[in-house]
């Protein structure tokens, strides 16, 4: 019995879906498939439905063969199409906190390669600080099957030995799983890898090898191997993600049947510098953050989640290294510079001394500073000038609270779009700005729509290969075209904007018709949510000034906005047309170019004649070489990352001294 229907699962059977379906299918006594293009997986294992590769508005078909086949039909066709329905809030919450965390894959191919000398090495600058100490290097060793041929007596045994490892490595991902102490990113990572373990694809295939007479632990590499490779092979960024996912839970169940257990950071010594390859988000975090000193790594990127554990513990880190991590493997010591992405191995008495003397003077600088903390920057004619944090994800807020932000000057969305194997939904969304807004309430959150463009592809959105992706299809101008994406982001800061000062600013403006296209686009979801009687509430909309386009229609776009942003960084690199990330022309991209220190002039003019808030949020909002500068031009409002706040508050305070 078989019925065809279009499927209507927004994103197609990723992770969660596919989860939910197979919970469904399981749910019947009959034999269920989903076939794809005269592809036919079985539709209890998510694996085997997650490599179908289904996507929205394809074409499948539903076959059942046994007693309740009518009943399974009926049920999995209308979950196809209707697969809101039936789900209570909660298990909604639950699947799309769990979504929240799905590692974005490491950014390959974007990162400087070329050492600088011989114990020199470059990656990503993911947090800033430096370090130096002694190298841990945390590099798992290979698990290798040994490769011998069962005899047929030895075969129940082994299956039994394997189910027994099987399940225990599931024990110990629900264990962690109740752990009140797992961040909700963290979670969604281990629970992916449980669907993993409890899958009978993995299962099933080194089952099938155990019964051919491999060893246990044979089996399950190869097991592993083959079902990876099927996920590498899939035309499909974040499946093809999957591949180390399997490979990962085939070492959890490896290390059981062996009796050995994952080489621990619980040993790490104080101040030591950690290097692996790639470390699992869940790893790091369960490690004794406080005694590391610094991350070093071949994969993973500024918005990696190693990267936001770094940040939000203030641990400096450099990764994206590559095979060119595999020569700290014997390092003694590591010396790292956060800021600049630099790693040096054993350094020698100069930069020893060198590191050591920058550590010291961060640490006491950062000592000195804890008093800033507490205090509102106010300038001696009364003006208060708010400090606020850039961050990205709920993880930061933390940080951001401790180092004393006023509020959220710049959240970027883009990591909630990234880490997703699929467009975040309007509820996650909302749940993500309510939380931001209450952390921060009666300060304001200011969050920034959908900046992003072919450069950093996200699942969902089919970006056009562009000669130019940043003067392309980004920011504003892709949202402009996908009011589907665009209008759920805004609806779900309508519903957040019920729970705290909410203000919205849209990135890469040069028009003002985008301005007056994003107001009609407000007006619908508020009528929307009104006539749905969803609550919510409206909020402040600025934009960022980032091109010379808003620049020199400055005038014209305060009077339809409620306040500017300055983000200078690519404000920078347009004004002086030198590209942020060319290390070549990296003299050019100088904020301190009377080129585009007048560019903030002229804005700061602008805003200041039209009665509206100017701020600023690009990285030089945090230098206090110019804060006065800034603040003398009429801004009343900087964010920064929260290392910088406590530094920026000095600074401000020793202005307003000076009188
Ligand atoms: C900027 O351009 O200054 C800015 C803050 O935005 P981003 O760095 O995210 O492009
Ligand atoms: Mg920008």
């Amino acid at each position: 019995m078989e019925r065809s229907t279009i499927v209507r699962v927004h994103e197609g059977l990723h992770a969660r879906p596919a989860t939910r379906f197979v919970k469904l299918a399981k749910g019947f006594e009959s034999d269920v498939e989903l076939v794809k293009d005269g592809k036919a997986v079985s539709a209890k294992s998510s694996v085997k439905l997650m490599l179908l590769a289904v996507k929205e508005n394809q074409e499948v078909t539903v076959r059942a063969n046994g007693a309740d086949a009518i009943e399974a039909l009926e049920a999995l066709i209308g979950y196809l199409e209707n697969p809101r329905a039936g789900l209570d809030d909660e298990a909604e919450a639950q699947s799309a906190a769990n979504d929240a965390g799905q590692e974005a894959a490491p950014a390959s191919g974007s990162v400087p390669t070329a050492p600088d000398g011989a114990n020199r090495l470059r990656g990503v600058a993911a947090s800033e600080g430096f370090a130096i100490g002694p190298a841990f290097a945390h590099f798992p060793p290979d698990i290798a099957g040994r490769g011998r041929v069962l005899r047929a007596e030895e075969i129940e045994g082994e299956i039994d030995r394997f189910r027994t490892a099987v399940g225990a490595v599931q024990a110990r991902m629900d264990l962690a799983l109740a752990q009140d102490s797992l961040s909700a990113g963290d979670r969604g990572i281990v629970a992916a890898l449980r669907d993993i373990a409890a899958d009978d694809s993995l299962t099933g295939e080194a089952e099938g090898l155990i019964k051919g007479g491999n060893d246990a632990v044979s089996a399950v590499i190869t097991a592993a191997s083959t079902i990876a490779a099927e996920f590498s092979a899939v035309d499909d960024h974040y499946l093809n993600a999957r591949a180390d996912d399997v490979h990962a839970v085939g070492r959890q169940i490896c290390l059981v049947l062996l009796g050995q257990d994952d080489i621990s950071l619980e040993n790490i010594p104080e101040g030591a510098i950690l290097i692996a390859d790639d470390i699992g988000a869940w790893d790091l975090a369960r490690a004794p953050l406080k005694r590391i000193g610094g991350v070093v790594c071949g994969h993973g990127g500024a918005t990696s989640h190693i990267a936001i554990i770094a940040r939000s513990h203030g641990i400096p880190a450099v990764l994206g290294l590559g095979g060119q991590v595999n020569a700290l493997r014997t390092a003694r010591e590591v010396a790292l510079d956060g800021n600049a992405g630099h790693v040096i191995i054993d350094p020698d008495a100069a930069t020893r001394a060198d590191f050591a003397g920058r550590v010291e003077a961060a640490a006491k600088e950062r000592a000195g500073l804890t008093i800033f903390k507490t205090v509102t920057p106010t300038l001696a004619d009364g003006r208060i000038i708010e400090v606020a944090a850039n961050i990205g994800s709920l993880e930061e807020i933390e940080a951001a609270q401790e180092a004393g932000a006023m509020g959220i000057g710049l959240f970027r969305t883009e990591l909630l779009f990234m880490r997703h194997m699929h467009l975040p939904s309007e509820d996650m969304q909302a749940e993500t700005y309510a939380a931001l807004a209450k952390a921060f309430a009666p300060y304001p959150v200011i969050v920034r729509t959908l900046d992003i463009g072919g450069d950093k592809p996200i699942a969902g959105i089919e970006f056009p290969d562009e000669e130019n992706p940043f003067l392309g299809w980004r920011g504003i101008r892709m949202c402009l075209d996908r009011p589907d994406i665009f209008k759920r982001q805004l609806r779900a800061l309508l519903r957040a904007a019920v729970h705290g000062n909410i203000k919205v600013m849209l990135p890469m403006v040069s028009d003002i018709s985008e301005v007056r296209q994003t107001l009609v686009l407000v007006d619908e979801c508020t009528a929307e949510l009104k006539a749905e009687g969803v609550p919510y509430a409206s909020f402040d909309l600025g934009v960022m000034i980032e091109t010379p386009a808003a620049v020199l229609i400055a005038p014209a776009l305060a009077k339809e906005v409620a306040f500017f942003s300055i983000g200078t960084n690519d404000l920078t690199q347009y004004i002086m047309a030198a590209d942020r990330l060319n290390p070549t022309v990296a003299k050019l991209n100088d904020v301190t170019n009377p080129a585009v220190m007048s560019a903030i002039e002229i804005t700061a003019k602008a805003g200041v004649a039209a009665g509206i808030m100017v701020g600023m949020c690009g990285e030089a909002a945090g230098r206090p070489d110019l804060i006065a500068t800034f603040v003398k031009m009429g801004l009343t409002e900087l964010s920064m990352s929260p290392a910088s706040i406590q530094r920026a508050k000095k600074a401000i305070m020793a202005m307003a001294a000076e009188g």
